[in-house]
């Protein structure tokens, strides 16, 4: 009898983009501890569940165990960090290969945390408990908003201390995503001077994500407004729900139009457009209000990067890209501006817009009105149960005048419970389940993921989930590359 394997991973990736593939090992990892399994989503890649909690199953989610066949590397890719061109890589990630899941999707399973690369430079190439808990639960969160995202399979302990400012306990992330090509991947192959190889790229990324545009007259040209398209809607969920990435370098945008890299991310509590949460973003580059044109600063150097492939005439390809570029900004507006009117119960109104929104996030921004549970409150108001949502607010009279117009339009709270969350990972619940969790002690983890995966339902039990963060909570900082 043949001992099945975990997994069958394939190597499309590395095969494809040799150029763009280091072949690299997995740390060794001294007594792995599995915090937790994402069972559903090991189903639905074909994971037995069971399986992956053997030896052979946690080998493979801290890739000490490669599957036969398997061939693990880190990606070359570039990026612009806060404005400035680097040459990057997986430093501390290994791609351990592709699944076809169940749907016959193809997803890659991806290691963060799995030791030192040829491009870990002076890092460790490793990660810490709490951050990948951390990730795991905000994108797990995010997939349960409806928001496209990369998932969160497995956080394994590896039982080795990691040194930072002090020393904590070491950990290995395994991510599934539709792909890990990002805007930097296509800059590090027009960086490279190779035509085939920039070809290749943008052909395996158009195969994967944007098969469409493979049938379009003018394929390149198409592939790139449809990744303009996928990030304006993308944008545009985040700064629905108020999310803010906070770290919007082109190597953390994908082709896809996932979110990804969930380091220094955090949800606003109290509505500020101009909220920063990162350490490192000393000038608010990548703080709330300035997302979208984050995003499209990013597209416009995939622009850049794509040029020779769009037209012979350079000229020209600058024109066509400038004119598909043009429609990141039409295409935000309306997802927004839909989704806004979504969010206030009055979908079948298109007439609704700017008159009614702009001054609702004035009246937020000056009360310090917190802003996910502002959407539950207002729905009430619908309902008549005007109170609970006049109790945010400092300036009484405006609110009230804003409110009379809203009402007057007939809003359907139904409608309004079933995109608004009343679960959010807010950022002292996730504080409080990483500090419980790197302790030993995983059931506030577990709970807020529980209330985390049902966004928009009451769990009996879980009510504080719901809650805005106590007075006291104050300032919140976010790391990058911990
Ligand atoms: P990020 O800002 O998280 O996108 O990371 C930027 C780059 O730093 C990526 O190429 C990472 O692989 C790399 N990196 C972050 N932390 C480490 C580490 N501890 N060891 C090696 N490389 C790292
Ligand atoms: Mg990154
Ligand atoms: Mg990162």
């Amino acid at each position: 009898v043949v001992p099945q394997q975990v997994a069958m991973l394939q190597h499309r990736y590395a095969t494809a983009l040799p150029e763009l593939a280091l072949p690299s090992v997995a740390a060794a990892v001294p007594d792995p501890q599995v915090v937790v399994l994402n069972e559903p989503l090991a189903v639905e890649l074909g994971l037995a569940p069971d399986r992956l909690r053997t030896p052979d199953g946690v080998g493979l989610l801290t890739g000490t165990v490669v599957p036969e066949g398997a061939m693990p590397v880190a990606q070359a890719y570039a990026g612009h960090q806060f404005g400035g061109f680097t040459q990057l890589g997986d430093g501390r990630a290994l791609l351990m290969g592709e699944l076809v899941d169940l749907d016959g999707r193809l997803r890659d399973l991806h290691l963060k945390g799995s030791g030192r690369t040829p491009f870990a430079r002076g890092g460790d190439g490793l990660a810490v408990l709490g951050p990948m808990l951390r990730e795991y639960v905000v994108s797990e969160a995010m997939h349960a908003l409806g928001i496209p995202t990369t998932r969160s399979l497995a956080v394994v302990a590896t039982g080795r201390a990691v040194r930072r400012e002090e020393s904590l306990p070491g950990a290995v992330l395994a991510r599934v995503a539709s792909s890990h090509l990002r805007v930097g991947t296509v800059q590090l192959a027009r960086a490279a001077g190779d035509p085939d190889l920039l070809r290749r790229v943008v052909d395996h990324a158009i195969e994967r994500h944007h098969p469409d545009a493979a049938r379009d007259a003018h394929p390149y040209l198409a592939f790139y407004r449809s990744v303009v398209s996928a990030q304006a809607r993308l944008i545009a969920q985040w700064m629905l729900v108020g999310f803010v990435h906070g770290v919007m370098n082109t190597d953390n945008m994908t082709l896809s139009g996932e979110t990804i890299d969930y380091g220094p991310c955090a949800f606003i509590d109290a509505f500020d457009p101009a909220t920063v949460f990162s350490s490192i973003d000393q000038g608010g580059r990548y703080g709330y209000a300035n997302q979208p044109a984050a995003g499209e600063w990013n597209l416009a150097r995939l622009a850049e990067a794509l040029l020779p492939l769009i037209d012979e005439d350079q000229d020209r390809a600058i024109a066509l890209a400038t004119e598909a570029l043009g429609a990141f900004r039409a295409e935000y507006d309306t997802a927004w501006a839909m989704g806004m009117r979504v969010k206030l119960g009055l979908a079948g109104d298109a007439s609704t817009s700017d008159e009614l929104f702009a001054p609702l996030l004035d009246l937020l921004r000056e009360s310090h009105v917190d802003y996910t549970s502002f959407w539950r409150r207002l729905a009430a108001a619908a309902r008549g149960d005007v109170e609970p949502v006049r109790g945010l607010f400092v300036d009484l009279a405006g609110f009230d005048a804003w409110l009379a117009r809203w009402r007057a339009l007939a809003p359907d709270a139904d409608a309004m419970d079933r995109v608004n969350p009343l679960h959010i990972p807010r950022n002292h619940l996730v504080e409080e389940a990483l500090g419980a969790a790197t302790s030993g002690d995983v059931a506030p983890l577990e709970n807020l993921l529980e209330a985390v995966r049902s966004p928009y339902q009451r769990v009996v039990g879980l009510e504080r989930y719901a809650e805005a963060p106590p007075a006291d909570f104050g300032r919140y900082r976010t790391f990058c590359g911990t």
